[in-house]
């Protein structure tokens, strides 16, 4: 077996136990105080399986793109200096900085997701979730983190330089915020709600109601929200119901695989299509 598949599937493999662990003490949390009783164990197995998967994907393509990226970053970065003291303090400030940093760059990228019909078609697999809960955080279509490399690591790379953070368990945390804005907690973040993303505002993003919709980007800071038109606050033991308008069901590995790939053919086919009977219209008109 080549090394390259093999480092792909022990990284998979590895992940994939942490995340299971991640899982599992979530679904006990959300157990006890829970926003939305009794979702199906069905799709919370779909989403399992699918992390596998997602997990895999990941491991296969991002590494080779970030070495396609690696020299222009190398080459011609800025390298402004994300550099605090060793301190407690310094490094905490050094995590909520390049988090910050992050989050301004994965709020245009889930922006333009939801604005252009033709990432919409990659993304809507995450909004194709009707019962909410914490392994829904990994259930992006696997293509997502490919274009993240391009629309958000590479013009980090080429912006910042950051120096490693000492302290292990600041920077784990922040990465846990993304399974936790996913949880199905009925957790009010009161005064809060405008300063950290939480599971009642991210719940909001993922609601199938039209006043919810297109709002609550960022995923760790509301603040990008607030300043690019965005954001919409939850009202008291507001925690609406989740899904596609449509009701697409993408409960299947092969259906949420391809997802993406139907869509995009029959945009494709519907452009060719409109395109002749523009040029017929123009012919018939002449
Ligand atoms: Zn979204
Ligand atoms: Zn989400």
């Amino acid at each position: 077996m080549p090394q390259y598949l093999l480092d792909a599937l022990t990284n998979t493999w590895t992940i994939f136990q942490y995340v299971c662990l991640i899982y599992c003490v979530g679904i006990a949390i959300e157990t006890l105080f829970s926003a939305e009783k009794a979702q199906p164990l069905q799709a919370i197995g779909f989403n399992i399986a699918y992390t596998a998967l997602f997990l895999l994907m990941t491991n296969l393509l991002v590494p080779p793109l970030s070495e396609l990226i690696k020299p222009l970053t190398d080459r011609y970065a800025l390298a402004i200096p994300i550099s605090f003291p060793d301190s407690f303090l310094g490094q905490l400030g050094q995590t909520v900085c390049f988090f910050f940093i992050l989050d301004f760059f994965y709020y245009w990228f889930h922006r333009f997701q939801h604005e252009w019909p033709w990432f919409w078609s990659m993304h809507k697999i995450h909004h194709s979730e009707y019962s909410l809960n914490i392994t829904t955080g990994n259930r992006h279509h696997w293509l997502e983190e490919a274009f993240r490399v391009f629309f958000i690591w590479l013009p980090i790379g080429l912006l910042f330089k950051q120096k490693p953070v000492t302290i292990g368990w600041l920077w784990s945390l922040f990465l846990l915020w993304g399974y936790f804005i996913h949880m199905n907690l009925r957790l009010p973040l009161g005064p809060l709600t405008t300063i950290v993303n939480g599971p009642q505002a991210h719940r909001l993003h993922h609601s199938n109601l039209p006043e919810h919709h297109d709002r609550n980007y960022a995923a760790f800071f509301p603040v990008f929200d607030i300043v690019f038109g965005t954001f919409c606050k939850p009202k008291r033991g507001e925690y609406p119901t989740t899904g596609l308008d449509t009701g697409e069901n993408l409960n299947g590995l092969l259906r949420a695989s391809t997802a993406p790939f139907t869509d995009w053919y029959r945009r494709i086919v519907g452009l060719f299509a409109k395109k002749t009977r523009d040029d017929t219209t123009d012919h018939t008109a002449t």
